[in-house]
């Protein structure tokens, strides 16, 4: 199986990253749709939360963490930020490797489109 988020976290294609450690990568999102968008994805691969599993509990928590971590580095954790996590069609998802979105610098506005 080719996937372009598990080459990326193997290093086999160059990403700008943010953070990481031994389960998680932080990169800059190629299009970035606000000043900071930043992609949090597990090393290991799951394709959509709906493939999330009881197993995969601690991993998810740690995603959010690590968007924490990264929001205080950058520091836009006190003017704040949105983290979405897409999913399937409709839900926008073009990448089929879980991954949190990081998307911080400007307003945000709700409802999304
Ligand atoms: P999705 O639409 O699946 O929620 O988000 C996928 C994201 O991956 C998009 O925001 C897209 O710009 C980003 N993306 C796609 N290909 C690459 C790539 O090769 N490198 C990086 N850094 N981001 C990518
Ligand atoms: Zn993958």
């Amino acid at each position: 199986m080719s996937c372009l988020f598990c080459m990326l976290a193997k290093g086999e294609i160059h990403s700008d990253i943010v953070f990481e450690d031994d389960e998680i990568i932080a990169f800059r999102d190629i299009n970035p749709q606000a000043p900071h968008h930043i992609l949090v994805i597990p090393r290991r691969h799951i394709a959509t939360v709906n493939d999330a599993n009881s197993e995969d509990a601690a991993l998810i928590g740690k995603l959010t963490l690590a968007a924490q971590r990264v929001a205080k580095d950058l520091s836009v954790a006190e003017d704040g930020y949105r983290l979405v996590m897409n999913c399937n069609d409709h839900g926008g998802q073009t990448v089929f490797h879980l991954h949190l979105h990081l998307l911080a610098g400007r307003p945000m506005h709700w409802p999304p489109g």
